[in-house]
């Protein structure tokens, strides 16, 4: 028996404690109550060791539940966490507590109830219970690729798959299928979906698929929500838990299959607060050391995905027809350089010749213009200055005529127009270029008879609202006009056109994974076009028809563009040639924020390049400056197969260099977000 504790707290201190073993034994994943200074907490157990400490440990007081709280696996998926993405041990056990949520303890009978529980944010049951029986018969296609996952749970042991398949080639089927048969051989399964893909009908579809109850975690459930699905999955009362990346904490204990679906989608990626945990890649840490079979599903995979999958590291598996036997959409573009003379407008007049033919034969229409707000700017006639950030200076700020505002969308300052310009102080100030709801009033005009609703983050600030306004359009019809949002997962048999009005939103954007983002926005919203009986149509307004994206979106061929862009990150050592830690600094003082990491960069420098690794930086952040605060960033870069190093490498150097007060500073190991 090992004779020291680590435990994580419940009041969320960063480090780790060591307490000393109790009798009877505690192993990882068992909550214990602890005296920390002149109080006791809770905690939960994350490792058993003999290494002695130099200072006396107290001993652990109290072990309440005969049962671990939660299985070892999520005590090591928190060590794990800690370690990969630099963060102390009780920033990483952050996800797990909040699953269980403040709530658990009571239910437990282990902790007074607190007096104000949190609201509900969400309008989505916690704990759905199947009603019907759904049947469907697989195609082939989905016959073989469930069968692989199948026999990779029989066969045991870790078995990372990528399910590849055209959108609509029927993705969601065929791990249900796999799934039903984990939980037939009396397993777990665990079912990740991006943030917006968790509506009441996946959950509904779901759970009737599997007859199973499913518990959905979600930051967004109130408490006692919260704790109804943990505390049933930890009974067991329910075996398949739903949700986006922090599902990932929950309490299963013999889990025999995990999906991440939709794999390529940001929000997996924490942002923001630390823990910055890849949701999809912890869910494939989980599954090699459960030695369990895990399924990334995709239309339109991550590079590094698609890359494990080429080069044999994953399964990969192939749905190349969409599962109701319609053929893929057409997809052609207009070039805006020789239509916007015409038409002034962001329709060009080919797209309303196609409103107008799709709508006549009572079909519906998606129209995606990425772009939140009235217009993207406002400028002065006279001197032609934009209006900026006056806490972002440099970013332009966004005209939102509904509620007379400019806002930036950067760091959400917002004010009333001024009177007049700042620089010259002419009072001829104007909205130049279109954003979505400039979009909205223009259709408004051309189909002043035709239903038309708007989803964006203004529009549908809440899930509820994002849930009407998706019922209408799939009851009415008419044209559904938004911003990326629309893009995701909507099965809307009526749609037979989709427009995107800008086509090269995106591309200019300085990030490597620009490209790729474009060219997964644009398959993913064409595939929202013919998925039932009738043939489906995508135009893409564009003002450079001749991009290859273009061809290869409407060829729905992603192993071309997949091919094409590994060849230029190849070439560059970018991801998934390379793996990169982005550092950032930020604060008021620029030349303090500087300073320090000049002297960041002088301890990691030399360590790095030893190591073969290498060091870009200090440079401005892409965006330089965000509410008030300047952001330098440097950027680490190993080959592929050297991320331990790097991380290594960086946690020393950051350790080493005392972060003075003014500054905030972070790593972020695998970064999706560089700008
Ligand atoms: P994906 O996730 O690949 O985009 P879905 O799983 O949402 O696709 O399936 C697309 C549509 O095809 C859904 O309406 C679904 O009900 C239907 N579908 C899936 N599999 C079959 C099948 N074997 N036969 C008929 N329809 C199917
Ligand atoms: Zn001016
Ligand atoms: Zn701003």
């Amino acid at each position: 028996m090992s004779r020291f504790v680590d435990v994580v707290l419940a009041s969320g201190q960063a480090p780790a404690f060591t307490y000393a073993q109790s009798d009877p034994p505690v192993s990882p994943g068992d909550l214990v109550k602890v005296p920390f200074g002149r109080t006791s907490l809770w905690a939960i157990a994350l490792s058993c060791h003999d290494k002695e400490p130099t200072f006396p440990v107290k001993q652990i007081m109290d072990k309440p539940l005969d049962r671990p709280f939660v299985p070892a696996h999520l005590a090591e998926l928190v060590r794990w966490i800690a370690d990969y993405y630099l963060c102390p041990p009780g920033v990483a056990a952050g996800p797990l507590w909040s699953a269980a949520g403040p709530s658990t303890l009571v239910r437990l009978g282990l902790g007074a109830r607190k007096r104000k529980a949190s609201p509900p944010g969400w309008n989505l049951e916690s704990l759905v219970s199947p009603r019907e029986s759904i049947e469907l018969s697989p195609n082939p296609d989905q016959s073989a690729a469930a069968d692989a996952i199948v026999q990779a749970m029989t066969a045991g042991g870790f078995a990372p798959m990528l399910l590849a398949g055209v959108t609509g080639s029927g993705k969601t089927a065929t791990y249900l299928l796999a799934a039903r048969e984990a939980i037939r051989r009396g397993k777990d399964v665990l079912i990740l979906v991006p943030e917006i893909g968790l509506t009441p009908q996946t959950v509904r579809r779901t759970a009737d698929f599997l007859g199973q109850n499913v518990a959905v975690l979600h930051s967004q459930l109130s408490d006692l929500d919260r704790a109804r699905a943990w505390t049933s999955l930890r009974e067991g009362s329910a075996r398949v838990a739903l949700g986006p990346r922090s599902a990932l904490f929950a309490p299963l204990f013999d889990p025999g299959l995990i999906v991440v679906d939709e794999e390529h989608d940001g929000s997996y990626k924490q942002s923001g607060d630390a823990p910055r945990y890849h949701g999809r890649d912890a869910a494939v840490w989980l599954a090699h050391r459960l030695g369990i079979p895990v399924v990334l599903g995709s239309a339109t995979p991550s590079l590094e995905s698609w890359h494990n999958a080429t080069t044999s590291r994953y399964r990969l598996l192939d749905l190349p027809h969409r599962a109701t036997g319609a053929p893929m959409p057409k997809v052609r573009t207009v070039d805006l350089g020789a239509e916007r003379k015409r038409t002034g407008g962001a329709i060009s007049s080919v797209l309303r010749v196609d409103l107008e033919r799709t709508l006549a034969a009572g079909k519906s229409a998606v129209v995606l213009h990425n772009r939140r707000g009235w217009s993207p700017q406002a400028i002065c006639l006279d001197c032609q200055t934009a209006l900026e950030c006056p806490n972002c200076p440099g970013l332009r700020l966004t005209w939102h005529k509904d509620r007379s505002r400019l806002a930036c969308h950067h760091c959400g300052h917002e004010s009333p127009p001024p009177r007049a310009c700042p620089a010259c102080g002419s009072e001829e100030l104007e909205a130049k270029g279109y954003a979505i709801q400039r979009v909205e009033d223009e259709l408004r005009r051309l189909f002043p008879d035709t239903p038309l609703a708007r989803l964006d983050r203004d529009s549908a600030a809440k899930a509820a609202v994002l849930e009407k306004i998706i019922d209408d359009f799939r009851e009415h019809g008419g044209i559904l006009l938004g911003t990326q949002m629309v893009a995701k997962g909507h099965d809307i048999p009526s749609v037979t056109l989709v427009g995107v009005t800008d086509a090269d939103i995106g591309s200019q954007t300085p990030d490597f994974r620009a490209s790729e983002r474009t060219f997964q926005l644009l398959s993913q919203v064409a595939g929202r076009s013919g998925r039932a009986s009738d043939p489906g149509e995508v135009l893409l307004q564009t003002r450079s028809p001749g991009n290859p994206l273009f061809a290869e979106v409407a060829a729905h061929d992603f192993g071309a563009f997949a091919l094409r862009e590994l060849e230029t990150r190849q070439i560059l050592r970018l991801p998934p040639f390379s793996r990169l830690i982005l550092v950032e600094a930020s604060g008021s003082d620029y030349a303090l924020v500087e300073a320090w990491m000049d002297r960041l960069a002088k301890t990691l420098r030399p360590a790095l390049e030893t190591l073969g690794h290498f060091l870009a930086g200090p440079m401005e952040a892409p965006i330089p400056v965000v509410a008030g605060r300047h952001r330098v960033h440097l950027l680490a870069k190993a080959r592929a197969d050297a991320s331990g190093t790097l991380r290594r490498a960086v946690r020393e150097a950051m350790a080493s260099c005392n972060i003075p007060s003014g500054i905030r500073a972070f790593a972020d190991v695998d970064p999706v977000d560089l700008l």
